[in-house]
């Protein structure tokens, strides 16, 4: 199968995500290159309510494949949850003679696609959605990969880097929050690579004494005398987490949060090649008129899947990383 497009709307909505200028590119340039026109939608689902858009040519999408955060600004928005502001997006869909919508961010983004897709064939009309994932947590069921992650681990990577320099310098115990409210891919994958002591990631009960008490003390006893504890946000406040080790430990350990600084950036090179390689395929999966559908990845190799397929698979944690993990840290078993 395939059709003709007139006009696409791009969008980017949720969290931004290093990463995702160099995908609205890919779509940009593809589709300009098939003689299809670009309008950008700014400010996410918002921008298409308040008819708030910016025309795209391949011109206007240069210089920006190295640089972080969205040049069409992201955003939630609550009003589209409902069909009356549904009603609002469908009718800037019609003034701009929309056919298509590539919307580069979440789940929830993905799930506002397809709400507005359904509504306007209830008029009759005829509007294909394609979902490209984009989030720093890599929290998509259909995706082993989303864009954003590897630039946020990195940008962690390097901040805890420079904190173990000064924790080890005065023999203190470091306890970073990171994000992931509901996924812990972020803290396991930064614990993993910056060699903690311990992650708390919400996919895993916390058991303070074995999860934090005991590897302290292992370690300490295999002679380290700094400690680094990694804590997804969605396990609790580090500052809590600080108190506790404090009064179990006797130890008087640091906080960071990172915070937003995760999100910013320059995107590394695998996610401007696979944002590249998305939005690549975002638009030739429009024109081959399979439906709305949502790009990810699968062994390195970027697929598609019908939307409400995607938003209904779910991706668990790996736990052998988290046994990777606890094997690599230092004392985590006492040797006879
Ligand atoms: P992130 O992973 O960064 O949170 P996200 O795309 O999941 O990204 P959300 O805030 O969940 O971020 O969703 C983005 C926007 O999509 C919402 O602000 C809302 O406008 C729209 N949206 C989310 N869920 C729905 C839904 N069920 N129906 C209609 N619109 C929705």
């Amino acid at each position: 199968m395939s059709r003709e497009i007139k006009r696409i709307g791009v969008l980017t909505s949720g969290g931004d995500a290093p990463g995702m200028n160099a995908c609205v590119r890919a779509v940009v340039r593809t589709a300009t290159n098939h003689g299809i026109e670009c309008v950008g939608i700014r400010r996410g689902w918002s921008g298409l309510i308040n008819s708030d858009f910016v025309p795209l040519n391949g011109n206007s999408v240069a210089h920006i494949i190295n640089k972080g955060g969205t040049i069409l600004y992201t955003a939630r928005c609550a009003e589209f949850m409902n069909p009356e502001g549904r009603a609002k997006a469908i009718n800037t869909c019609k003034l701009l003679g929309l056919d298509s919508i590539v919307a580069i961010g979440g789940d929830g983004t993905f799930r506002g696609a397809l709400a507005l897709s359904r509504q306007i064939a209830e008029s009759g009309q005829k509007l294909s959605v394609v979902g490209v994932p984009a989030t720093i947590d890599n929290d998509i069921g259909c995706s082993n990969y989303t864009i954003g992650f590897d630039s946020a681990c990195n940008t962690a990577i390097e901040a805890i880097d420079k904190l173990r320099d000064t924790m080890q310098s005065h023999e203190r115990c470091s306890v970073v929050e990171v994000m992931g409210r509901h996924a812990g891919f972020l803290a396991l994958y930064v614990g993993i690579s910056v060699g903690a002591t311990a992650v708390l990631i919400p996919e895993r009960e916390l058991d303070f004494q074995n999860d934090v008490v005991e590897k302290i003390r292992r370690a300490r006893l295999a002679g380290t005398t700094h400690f680094m504890i990694v804590v997804a946000e969605g396990v609790g406040k580090a500052y809590d987490i600080a108190k506790r080790i404090e009064e179990e430990v006797g130890i008087d350990p640091r906080v960071t949060v990172l915070g937003h600084i995760q999100r910013g950036g320059a995107p590394t090179a695998r996610d401007r090649e696979t944002a590249s390689r998305m939005g690549y395929r975002a638009v030739q999966v429009l024109l081959e008129d399979t439906g709305n559908r949502v790009i990810g990845t699968r062994g390195g190799d970027i697929l598609d899947i019908e939307m409400e397929e995607a938003l209904n698979m779910v991706k668990p944690l790996q736990m052998y990383r988290y046994e990777v993990l606890e094997n690599l840290t230092q004392g985590a078993r006492f040797r006879t």
